[in-house]
């Protein structure tokens, strides 16, 4: 599939909260469902959703694993564009330390 029609799956960095630390948003926390993924385009980790991930399982090939810079850089040349939510943020918080 085309990679512009390919669906999105933005998911946080590790270091998702020093990015967004100072803008007055929730730490994001991985649940214990959370499992480790890499950027399609930077290779950097990101925390990938069991939702996000049984969505690239199933079509590993009309989906696009993207941390949530990329993903926002890929939207842009895209010229917007729907983002979507898979819904849950309801598991178990993982610990991190
Ligand atoms: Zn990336």
């Amino acid at each position: 599939m085309e990679r512009e029609k390919r669906i999105m799956l933005a998911c946080p960095p590790m270091n998702i909260n020093e990015l967004l630390e100072g803008m007055g948003v929730p730490p994001f926390t991985p649940t214990v469902d959370h499992s480790l993924a890499k950027c399609a385009d930077c290779s950097t980790d990101v925390w990938i959703g069991p939702r996000q991930r049984e969505a690239a399982g199933r079509a590993p090939r009309a989906t696009l694993v993207l941390c949530m810079e990329c993903a926002i850089v890929e939207q842009h040349k895209r010229g917007g564009g729907i983002v979507g939510h898979l819904g849950g943020g309801d598991g178990r918080p993982r610990l991190v330390r």
